[in-house]
């Protein structure tokens, strides 16, 4: 079986589109519930499945929050950044650090590494929630 059949486009694209309507980061169980609400019948299974194509190729953006669990988003942005992550409310902050890009390269180079990639997530408590304590 492969994974290219007309079911899977159309699947892939009904969670794309899920995805486009939420700002925040989503877990695949989140977003298997969102389709859900609007009668769209994916499975669970590939759910996680197309999120994971979808993050392999860098059309979604993946982190792993503090509970380990993976949750995705479209970003605005398609060159490589970083996210400020509001624990609270799950407010993302885009953000960009050279100063994080020539550490980790010339981290990775100092020991032998060629080929490197990384992520880096910064989660928090935002200052409207904050406020709000
Ligand atoms: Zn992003
Ligand atoms: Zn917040
Ligand atoms: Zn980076």
């Amino acid at each position: 079986m492969t994974d290219t059949g007309p079911r899977n486009t159309r699947q892939r694209r009904a969670v794309e589109s899920a995805l486009r309507r939420t700002d925040d980061f989503v877990s695949a169980q989140d977003l298997h519930g969102k389709l859900r609400e609007i009668g769209d019948s994916v499975g669970l299974a590939t759910v996680y499945r197309t999120l994971g194509l979808m993050a392999e190729s860098g059309a979604v953006d993946m982190i792993r929050a503090e509970d380990g669990e993976a949750r995705y988003r479209l970003c605005e942005s398609e060159d490589h950044h970083h996210h400020l992550v509001c624990r609270v409310c799950g407010r993302t902050v885009e953000v960009e650090e050279p100063l994080a890009e020539k550490w980790a390269s010339d981290m990775a180079a100092a020991h032998g590494f060629t080929d490197v990639s990384h992520t880096l997530e910064i989660f928090g408590t935002c200052l409207t929630c904050a406020e709000s304590r």
